[in-house]
């Protein structure tokens, strides 16, 4: 089992003792960017409703607690990947909920000033580590442009350091995934239940019932944001939802700035940031390993680890001693196209489900979570992410 450098932020935040026996108006299972996210856009919905948090052991223990705490415009893909994947207004509104969602998270942070989450509007880089990857780049941030939004090309490497050239994004940023989690969860007034696993979900006649080993929670409505860990829970997200590992490192605090903006490089499967307290983080390596980096299993990899120290001192050679002092894994849940999964659970009245933002669900975070709670309280599914795209 690992713990990121991140979790040194964790706070237990729940309660303890048995459940109350009432009827919740609304329980939000998982304790990720999703879930604590929809907690705080349901109660900013209802105010006066009384909203249940259940997550199975410390809020942001999953992917939240474990990523790079990118703020990035877009999907994985590169622009033009997805205008051809999926269609170019599709590709333009999947953008747009991401520039969105940053702008909820700028809003929240103004909103609550009290709230440190280590937020830098640092925009980011993303380079190409061969000429044709930057030819790529180039019709991306092009299309991007065309589409309204406000990138450029470079045609060198702005760092200097043998990428071929990228895509500048001054709007994109960083922030510290724990402490985001800890104020949003914090700001929703939710009743969080932690270390409280759910078993199984059911319909009682007048709403749902979890049972857990607390006892029963019972509430009228409940949205469904395990990600990766919804198909343990139900076999219906089992050829929807997979697992899928990624593995990050951080080295010891560096006296010297090597870097301001968040850079994601060779299509996004490597990724690097430096922290405001100088440690530089990197995560990524996937592509080589993507046979092995699948499944549940929370283990630091040591060849996916070989990879990335070797990377790390291939582009930062004056990093070479530095030591790393954490490394981790993270389970993400992605689905077969590559699109985050909202819907109505299948057989259960009231029942919702918000999964699978791949490895961007920060940068999906506060809009996604936003359509969830659209879900819970007025039963909207939104038409983008609708899961009946997956329905088998
Ligand atoms: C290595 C790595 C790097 C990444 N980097 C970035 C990045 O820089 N920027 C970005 O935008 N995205 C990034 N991502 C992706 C991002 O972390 C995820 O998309 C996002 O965190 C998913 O949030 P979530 O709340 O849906 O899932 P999770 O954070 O996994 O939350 C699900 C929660 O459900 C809980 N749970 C599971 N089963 C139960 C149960 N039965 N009962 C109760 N609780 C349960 C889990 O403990 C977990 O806390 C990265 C992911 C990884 C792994």
């Amino acid at each position: 089992m690992t713990s990121s450098y991140w979790h040194l932020e964790q706070r237990r935040l729940g309660r303890d003792g048995a459940i109350p026996d009432t009827y919740f108006d609304a329980v939000i299972l998982g304790g990720g960017i999703a879930g604590t996210a929809a907690a705080y856009h349901v109660r900013q919905a209802r105010p006066t409703w009384r909203v249940a948090l259940v997550e199975s052991r410390r809020l942001a223990s999953g992917a939240t607690g474990r990523n790079a705490g990118f703020l990035l415009a877009g999907t994985a893909d590169h622009y033009a990947v997805s205008v051809e994947r999926y269609g170019r207004a599709i590709a333009r509104e999947v953008f747009a909920v991401t520039v969105g969602s940053h702008r909820r998270v700028r809003e929240f942070l103004a909103a609550n000033p009290g709230m440190e989450c280590g937020y830098r509007p640092c925009g980011s880089l993303t380079l190409a580590v061969s000429a044709e990857e930057a030819e790529v780049l180039r019709a991306s941030a092009e299309m991007i442009r065309e589409d309204g939004f406000d990138v450029r090309f470079s045609e060198t490497d702005p760092l200097g350091r043998g990428f071929h050239g990228g895509i500048v994004n001054p709007h994109d940023g960083g922030i510290h995934p724990v402490k985001l989690v800890r104020a949003l969860a914090e700001t929703s007034k939710a009743e969080i239940f932690d270390d409280t696993e759910v078993f199984s979900l059911e319909a009682d006649g007048r709403g749902i019932v979890l049972d857990t080993p607390r006892g029963k929670l019972r509430a009228e409505r409940a949205l469904v944001a395990l990600n990766a860990y919804a198909p343990l829970l139900d076999g219906y997200f089992a050829d929807k939802v997979s697992p899928v590992r990624g593995q990050v490192l951080v080295t010891a605090p560096v006296s010297k700035r090597v870097l301001e903006p968040v850079v994601y490089a060779n299509d996004g499967f490597e990724y690097f940031r430096q922290l405001p307290d100088g440690r530089f983080l990197l995560g990524g390596g996937r592509r080589d390993f993507a046979a092995t980096e699948i499944g549940y299993d929370d283990v630091a990899a040591p060849d996916v680890h070989g990879f990335l120290d070797a990377f790390k001192d291939r582009y930062f050679p004056e990093l070479k001693d530095v030591p790393v002092e954490h490394r981790w894994s993270g389970i993400m849940g992605f689905t077969p196209d590559g699109l985050p999964m909202l819907g109505r659970y299948r057989d259960l009245p009231n029942v919702w489900f918000s999964l699978a933002c791949h490895g961007h669900g920060m940068g999906f975070s506060l809009e996604v979570a936003a359509m969830a709670a659209r879900m819970v309280t007025q039963g909207v599914v939104p038409e983008l992410f609708d899961a009946a795209r997956c329905a088998s």
